[in-house]
This record gives C-alpha cells, structure tokens and sequence, in this order.
C-alpha cells in the first residue's frame, strides 16, 4: 500500500476525548541559557484501539514528543491528558506510577538487562508493581509465549538474536497489560525480515485491542499502521488515516 491512500484525518465529530489528548504541547531544552524550542505547539487525541505511526525527519522531536507520551519526561508547557489524567505537571514519583501502570514502552536499542535473563527482563516490571516472585515468572512466561520465545525464556541476551532481544522488549513492554504501547524506532536497528516479524507482533497486539504508537523514517514500516502523522520542525505537518482494509473490516465486530 502507499501512503496515498490515506486520507487526512479529523478528530471524531463528537468532540470526543482520546486516550491521549494534547493541547498545545510545547518542549524547550537550554543549552546554557539559549533556549532551544523542539516542540512549537502539538495538539492531538489518539483513540482506544488506534494504531499510529510517528514519522519525520531527524531532529524533528519525534523522540521528543514519545518521551513526553511515554511519561519519561513532562511538557514545558501545553495540558496533556492520559486516560482521563493530566499528566502535564505531575511530579516525577507520580508520573513513574503512571508510567509503570499505563505505559509499555519499547526502544530501538532493546534496552535489557544483560545480566537479566529473558523471563526475568520480562519480569522486572512487576518487581516494581509489587507482584510476588512465584506470579511473576507466571506472568512472564505467559507473554514471552505470546511473542514465540517459550524456548529461549531463561537465555540472556548476549545468548539472543536482535529480533529475539526486540521480542523480549515487547513481552517486558506488554507484562503489566498497559493501555498504551509506545515504540520508537523498534525496527530501527533490524534486517528486513526480522522487522517484518516485529511488526506483525505490533499488528497481533493491536488488533487484541492495545493501542499502539511507533516512531519510524521507514515508509514500508509506517504502512503497517492505520494512521500517520508526521512532524517537521517541532509541528505536525499532517494527519493521514487510511480506510480499513476488507480482512480488517471483518475483523471489526
Ligand atoms: P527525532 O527523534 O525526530 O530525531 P529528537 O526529538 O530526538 O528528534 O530531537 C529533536 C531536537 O531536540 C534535536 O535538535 C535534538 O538535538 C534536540 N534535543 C533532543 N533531546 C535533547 C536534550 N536532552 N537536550 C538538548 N537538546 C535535545
Ligand atoms: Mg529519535
């Protein structure tokens, strides 16, 4: 498919909020006391069930902008809601629980523990929310199954392939049952054919009803999504969202 056929996107008639819902959201950085403004102003909702990918070109604040969606950092200015929460000014420890419970954050660096094996790089969120040992590698190995690597679970990752160690970021992203899952650049350092098999991960997470949004400068890798946004120098230059296909209607009950 060609990103022609998508068509640009509004927000629903009703006024409805998203799961994530921006207004205004500006990000500045200083290097010493010149102010460098990243982001010029982003307003945005993105639905339950939506399937979003971020493109641009480089230094567009596509990290940026992921960063202040995954929690990992808070907006200069601008309101932002997550699941009904303005998470625009909340102290870190606050955002940290948000994150924990809402957010599955995936890397294009994989970002493991390399001391860690896989169920327990899967595991090690739920450290953090308090669940016991035993339940833990329960839970785990549930979703280390659910990405095919049942048979790899107590490897480390010096032991794994690239895509291997991108399935165990997605399982560790996917433990906690987030509403949100982010991934910048998750194909970013992959072969093709490997990234074809990462993205029909984020196909099956999606149409299980996550909602999911990546960052990617790959067009074959933004297709797989419903809808594009781009960013150029800190703005959103468009919003396109595509028809669903037949197999996707049918999936719609
Ligand atoms: P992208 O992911 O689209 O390549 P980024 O969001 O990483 O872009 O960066 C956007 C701009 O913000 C770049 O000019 C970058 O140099 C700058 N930037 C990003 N992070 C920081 C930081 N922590 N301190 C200062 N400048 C930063
Ligand atoms: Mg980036």
């Amino acid at each position: 498919m060609t990103s022609t056929s998508f068509a640009n996107f509004q927000n629903s008639a009703s006024g409805a909020k998203g799961i994530i819902h921006l207004e205004s959201i500006t990000k500045s950085y200083y290097m010493g006391k010149q102010e460098l403004l990243v982001l010029k102003g982003i307003s945005l909702d993105i639905f339950k069930n939506e399937y979003v990918a971020l493109m641009g070109p480089s230094g567009s604040g596509k990290s940026t902008l992921m960063n202040i969606l995954g929690c990992l950092d808070s907006p200069t200015g601008g309101t932002y809601i997550l699941n009904g929460q303005d998470v625009s000014k909340m102290p870190d420890n606050d955002l940290a629980e948000v994150r924990n419970k809402e957010i599955g954050f995936v890397f294009q660096q994989f970002n493991l523990m390399p001391r860690l094996t896989a169920v327990e790089n899967v595991a090690l969120p739920l450290v953090y929310a308090g669940v016991s040992k035993k339940l833990r590698i329960e839970m785990a190995m549930n979703v280390l199954e659910k990405v095919s690597l049942t048979d790899r679970s107590h490897h480390k990752p010096n032991e794994l392939s690239g895509g291997q160690c991108q399935r165990v970021a997605i399982a560790r992203a996917l433990v906690n049952n987030p509403s949100l899952i982010l991934a910048d650049e998750p194909t970013g350092n992959l072969d093709s054919k490997t990234s074809v098999e990462i993205m029909d991960i984020f196909g099956a997470i999606q149409a299980a009803g996550n909602t999911v949004v990546l960052v990617t400068h790959e067009e074959d890798i933004a297709n797989y999504a419903h809808r594009i946004i781009r960013l150029r120098d800190g703005v959103i230059e468009s919003d396109k969202r595509r028809p669903p296909t037949p197999v996707e209607q049918l999936a719609v009950v």
